[in-house]
């Protein structure tokens, strides 16, 4: 079970003195078995770190640096494996989360996985059929940017199919999980929580500006309109899929430095439970230094 505690330092006013503060990760973590309501859930979360922005910039900064220390190992050890499973409303800032989080980590051995609505072939499957294939490999670290969530999600809200149908999922996604668990993959799935005010800013950001007017889908202002069955929806899934071998973090949004601080402890510590290690070298590796000492023919 991924419950764990997590420190980083504070810079307190007065410079001269280091305050350690403890931010709990599993604050953010979904019990398994327990109830959703994500109107109480925080989706601001500065009052976590004093709402004091330096520091946790400099607390991101150190765990960007655990990642990418610790994915070079993941790759060379070549045998674990972490799915990382991202899901939000729009603008919540999935992109945006795996751009700080990744970025300056090796991008062998990283990949992101995107999941759009389905297309004819897939929809002529079972909705795991697309999924699999995706999951990582040894020595891997994959983000499902979207997901099999939005089998009960999108799919729900939508009427795509019919509650018979969805309702069983639940099932089928907790066995799916548990499957890829006993086989060696760790997983960790993250709800990034905006408030919908929030939404309204960033849909009307992305009209004001124009490096952002790309982003903007008018298909964005129907889906809005469905937010209280998305927020059904998804209390649902975080309730019945939070489990022990793949909890749900419901990651406070609404400030991009608290999401990616959130997002990339939640990551480290993970990876630092995985602990790789780099693989033995080959027997009696100094004898090959004599061997290089030899010039070869030009
Ligand atoms: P975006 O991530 O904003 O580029 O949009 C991808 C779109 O694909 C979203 O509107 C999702 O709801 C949709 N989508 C992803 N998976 C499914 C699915 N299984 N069924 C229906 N729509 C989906
Ligand atoms: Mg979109």
């Amino acid at each position: 079970m991924l419950s764990f505690s997590f420190s980083y330092p504070i810079i307190a006013l007065e410079r001269e003195k280091m305050v350690e503060k403890t931010m709990d990760l599993d604050d953010f973590r979904v019990k398994p078995g327990s109830k959703v309501n994500l109107n109480d859930r925080d989706t601001s979360g500065k009052n976590h770190f004093n709402d004091d922005k330096e520091s946790g910039q400099k607390a991101l900064a150190e765990y960007k640096e655990d990642i990418a220390r610790i994915q070079d190992v993941l790759y060379a050890e070549h045998k674990h494996r972490l799915l990382i499973v991202l899901q939000a409303m729009d603008t919540a800032g999935k992109d945006g989360t795996i751009s700080a989080v990744f970025e300056g980590v090796n991008p062998q051995g990283v990949r992101v996985a995107n999941f759009k609505a389905p297309t004819l072939p897939e929809l002529d499957h079972d909705y795991l059929w697309r999924v699999h294939p995706h999951t990582p490999g040894k020595g891997e670290i994959v983000v499902f940017n979207r997901s099999h969530y939005e089998d009960v999600l999108v799919v729900r809200a939508h009427n795509l199919v019919p509650e018979q149908r969805w309702r069983k999922r639940y099932r089928h996604i907790n066995e799916f999980e548990r499957l890829l668990h006993d086989e060696g993959t760790t997983i960790v799935k993250l709800f990034l929580h905006i408030d919908s005010e929030t939404q309204r800013e960033r849909l009307l950001d992305r009209i004001d500006t124009p490096e952002k007017q790309w982003k903007f889908n008018p298909g964005d202002i129907e889906e809005r309109k469905l937010w209280p069955d998305y927020m059904k929806a998804y209390e649902d899934a975080l309730a019945e899929t939070s489990t022990d071998w793949a909890p749900w973090y419901i990651v406070p949004a609404d400030h991009n430095w608290v999401r990616n601080l959130v997002v990339a402890g939640i990551i480290a510590e993970t990876l630092k439970k995985i602990n790789p290690q780099y693989p033995r070298p080959v027997e009696h590796i100094e004898q090959y230094r004599e061997k290089l000492a030899q010039p070869v023919n030009k």
